[in-house]
């Protein structure tokens, strides 16, 4: 048991896909040219008065009532003020003691129970530009030139802070695979890492296990994937413990996770919180949710992720459920066992090959997909993943797959295998004499003389019976 103890929180930015951005009617989305989808408020044009957009209000309610949040009442947005070249106002337009939503709880199922996780707050803000750094590696180190783009300026972002109420990598990355998932479902964002429309920073600082105290926290920035943030909080969180147990103090920064080198070098060093100097925008009216459109927005949002994990873990192993649901696969499982395929043999083939096709659930007929995972062990393997990569087709029927059966009869496959160990005979000597690993050559010759038909577990089987004999 280690002497110490990590506590990790985060903060996770959400860019909703509302049709429009946070504060002008420009358009919100990827993909315009540079610097086209602007106007004199996201551009920042002297005496051009922002509006607040009302379906991201109502979005980022929606995903504080999802998270269990308390909605305010009242809730103001803030200058917060800082020079940077993305950003054309100098100050981003963001809440601060007065947020949209506030003191939640997300609980995130393991097989061990729920860890809940405190949602201190969930607020609107706007993105700022995007800056484009001229180099070879697309960062800032070594560029030549770096230009802004400002179409991302003003995109709605939900900015959700959680507590510090996690105590290892694993839990950090559960949370926000199930975050992501909420998001998703909810249909406010498309939520993809790689593209930056969630993004999140994590903070860890270690103590003595069984004290409470909060030590020296790092910030691990810019993290595009769940396995790199949980690889780095692993990192960062033993070399913590490194610089302690070598009686040294952990200072307070911001590293850079860079997943290609196996490090986080610092980015830059905090001496103490920023001072933003917030103040609420005089341009912007206080938001006042009406109860009739927060108790709307509750009645929209179904069962979500955490409750479906726990449901279906009734039926399945609880790692199977996390991987369904997480995976955003779990409806489309329940289809393809209402129209009669096995539960377990379901969840396997969704779980371990359909989810590497890449094909949209939406877009597979259960019924069909049913069918195969039925006849998944008289089918040919080959068969069987062709048909599998093909269920995303529009049209797509089970039965010419159906028709191909395994040749996997010890009558249809004896006299082939004999053949094989006739026209062999030397290595099958060798094999007799202890050269085990020539079994998978009269395997695979038996394989091809099926036409990859047969089924490879009874070929084995036979062939090792009959080489022996
Ligand atoms: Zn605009």
């Amino acid at each position: 048991m280690s002497n110490w103890e990590a506590v990790i929180g985060l903060e996770i930015h959400v860019q909703l896909k509302t049709r429009t951005k946070m504060f002008c009617r420009c358009p919100n989305g990827f993909g315009g040219e540079p610097n086209t989808q602007t106007c004199p408020v996201c551009l920042a044009f002297p005496g051009a008065l922002p509006v607040a957009n009302r379906r991201a209000v109502e979005e980022c309610i929606k995903l504080g009532l999802a998270l269990d949040c308390e909605i305010a009442e009242r809730a103001v947005f803030h200058r917060k003020n800082y020079f940077y070249p993305d950003l054309p106002k100098a100050y981003q337009i963001s809440q601060y003691d007065e947020p949209l939503c506030a003191r939640g709880k997300l609980a995130v199922p393991t097989e061990n129970g729920d860890i809940t996780v405190g949602i201190t707050r969930a607020h609107l803000e706007e993105d700022a530009a995007k800056n484009v750094h001229v180099a070879a590696s697309g960062r800032i180190h070594g560029a030549t030139a770096t230009l802004v783009d400002f179409n991302r300026g003003g995109t709605p972002l939900v900015e959700i802070v959680t507590e510090p109420d996690l105590h290892d990598a694993e839990s950090a990355k559960r949370f926000l695979q199930l975050l992501r998932q909420t998001v998703v479902e909810l249909d406010l964002s498309d939520a993809e890492l790689e593209k930056g429309s969630m993004r999140f920073d994590v903070n860890v600082s270690v103590r003595p296990a069984g004290s409470d105290e909060l030590r020296t926290r790092t910030e691990l920035k810019n993290m595009n994937s769940f396995n790199f943030a949980a690889k780095g909080i692993e990192r960062e969180i033993a070399r913590q413990i490194r610089v302690y147990e070598q009686g040294g103090i952990v200072e307070q920064e911001t590293l850079h996770f860079d997943p290609a080198h196996e490090e986080s070098p610092p980015m830059r060093s905090k001496e103490e919180a920023q001072d933003y100097r917030y103040f609420p925008d005089p341009d912007l009216v206080p938001v006042h949710p009406p109860v009739d459109v927060v108790e709307r927005l509750r009645g929209e949002i179904g069962e979500l992720p955490g409750a479906r994990i726990k449901r279906i873990a009734d039926t399945l192993s609880f790692y199977d459920a996390d991987v369904l649901v997480t995976g955003g696969l779990d409806r489309l499982w329940a289809d393809v066992v209402a129209a009669g395929a096995e539960p377990k043999e379901a969840a396997n083939v969704l779980a371990n090959q359909f989810v590497a096709t890449g094909i949209a659930p939406s877009a597979v007929n259960a019924a069909e997909l049913a069918k195969l995972v039925s006849a998944r062990a008289e089918i040919p393997r080959a068969a069987f993943d062709e048909a599998l990569a093909k269920t995303g087709d529009a049209g797509f029927t089970a039965a010419p797959y159906l028709e191909q059966k395994v040749v996997g009869d010890a009558a249809e496959l004896d006299p082939i295998i004999e053949r094989i160990i006739d026209a062999n005979p030397g290595q099958a000597e060798q094999f007799r004499g202890g050269k085990q690993g020539l079994l998978g050559f009269f395997v695979g010759q038996v394989m091809k003389e099926t036409g990859g038909k047969a089924d490879p577990r009874v070929v084995n089987e036979r062939v090792r019976e009959k080489l022996r004999a």
